[in-house]
């Protein structure tokens, strides 16, 4: 691959290598769009061929997981673990149950990771992992059942100075619980193996809303770039997971007024601010009781529309904060059309590449998930130290510590992503992260 350095040859030879993986191809090539020509004026990359080994993870296990339904039927589901990079740490990264898990759609979350993790100033690799489980309609018995089994399988290939999961889509406080208890008997070791615990046994305090929290945080930074601030602006949130809801606290704490959030049947639209009351009655509906949106639109009396999403609604700020690809073209064209200043990205990769073209021609500033949704293994790492301490900080310490995190990834964006009068976010966040993962594989030689 070494000669390949026209980014169209590099991504042939990526395309030509990782077929049928078409996420990871679109992340590959955001990266490659940024990096081949700071790497042209820095040859010491290109000579050691670190892109290339950057866009191969270390290894992919995959395997088979058995577990018995409450009927008594007996299912099959595919596990994964994508161990993707350990140049400046332990593998980390999330594990995804979601009928759509496949490698390809995991290579991508663990190539991103990659950056993630290396903005966050933390010492953590990247991996992510997951199954092509769906969890939902599934009995609580299921879900247990389910994810022993997965860990059975799992255990082998994790521990606390290797490779330590967390959660992601499907994943929540519930499940990995029993991920741990299940690691914890058949290891006979109490470690700090997974994040995103319970607090009871090791969790950290503000790790559920931290992946939210920061990205308003980020998106905060952003707009005080510019002389403005989130007090006051209008803000569209997708999504109404753990990532959408704290987003939404955030943005109320700071007076920013949140006007919709989504989930997968349709979007809430309420004009005058989903304000604290109404987000703690979403907050109990869908975590607690696991219910929809249309329910709460139904009892509340507030608009609602089914199998839509919330772009086309005029906004100050937009937080995509679902899943990816969610922000098409159109989408971008909507948004742009109806004033939208700035877009932090919650999820992983949310706007498509035809998508980031119109808004970055409409001079509308992008965070990057790598960058803006970095808080949540942020604040993971921070739960390692915690369990490696044996001590646990405060919510003010670690808010504080967050806060001082998505500044410091803000920063570092900056330092690469100032073009001539628009500030390239999604280039600095490329150059910044991919700086520090490169010069520790220098360092250590070719292995
Ligand atoms: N799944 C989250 C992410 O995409 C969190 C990962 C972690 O905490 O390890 O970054």
């Amino acid at each position: 691959m070494n000669n390949a350095w026209s980014k169209d040859d590099f991504m042939k030879q990526i395309i030509a290598r990782n077929p049928g993986e078409p996420e990871f191809h679109q992340a590959v090539n955001e990266v490659a769009s940024c990096i081949i020509p700071f790497i042209r004026e820095h040859p010491k990359y290109r000579e050691a061929c670190i892109l290339e080994r950057m866009c191969e993870p270390d290894r992919t296990i995959s395997f088979k997981v058995v577990w018995e339904g409450d009927n008594g039927a007996v299912n099959i589901n595919r596990g994964y673990r994508v161990q993707f990079n350990n140049a400046i740490g332990p593998y980390k990264g999330g594990l995804r149950f979601h009928p759509t898990v496949n490698p390809g759609i995991l290579k991508f979350l663990g190539f991103e990771q990659t950056f993630k993790n290396s903005l966050t100033t933390l010492p953590m690799g990247a991996a992510k992992g997951g199954s092509d489980f769906d969890p939902k309609g599934k009995s609580e018995r299921e879900i247990m059942r389910f994810c022993q089994a997965f860990m059975i399988e799992l255990s082998h290939y994790i521990g606390h100075f290797t490779d330590i999961p967390a959660g992601d889509i499907g994943v929540g406080a519930r499940e990995i619980s029993y991920m741990f208890g299940e690691y914890k008997r058949i290891s006979h070791q109490f470690t700090g193996v997974l994040t995103g615990k319970s607090l009871e046994y090791g969790g950290s305090l503000i790790r559920k809303e931290a992946t939210g929290y920061g990205c308003v945080y980020f998106m905060e930074e952003m707009l005080n770039e510019q002389g403005e601030s989130v007090r006051g602006k209008t803000c569209a949130i997708s999504g109404s997971g753990n990532v959408a809801l704290y987003c939404a606290e955030k943005i109320n704490h700071l007076g920013g007024k949140v006007i919709t959030l989504s989930d997968s049947d349709g979007f809430i639209h309420d004009p005058d601010g989903i304000d604290e009351d109404k987000l703690g009655t979403i907050i109990e509906l869908k975590t607690r009781r696991r219910g929809r949106l249309a329910e709460y639109a139904e009892n509340s009396g507030c608009n609602y529309f089914p199998e839509s999403k919330p772009w086309g609604i005029e906004c100050d700020l937009a937080f995509p904060c679902a899943t990816e690809n969610e922000i098409s073209k159109s989408d971008a064209a909507l948004l742009a059309g109806g004033g939208c200043l700035a877009l932090a990205e919650g999820a992983n990769m949310p706007t498509t590449a035809e998508a980031l073209e119109v808004l970055r021609n409409s001079n509308i500033l992008i965070a990057p998930g790598k960058a803006a949704n970095a808080g949540g293994v942020a604040v993971s790492g921070l739960e390692m130290s915690q369990n490696s301490m044996r001590m646990a900080w405060s919510t003010t310490e670690l808010e504080s510590k967050l806060q001082s995190i998505m500044k410091d990834i803000h920063r570092q964006c900056l330092a690469h992503g100032r073009t001539n009068g628009y500030i390239d976010y999604v280039r600095g966040a490329n150059i910044a992260g991919f700086i520090k993962v490169a010069d520790a594989m220098l360092a250590y030689g070719i292995i």
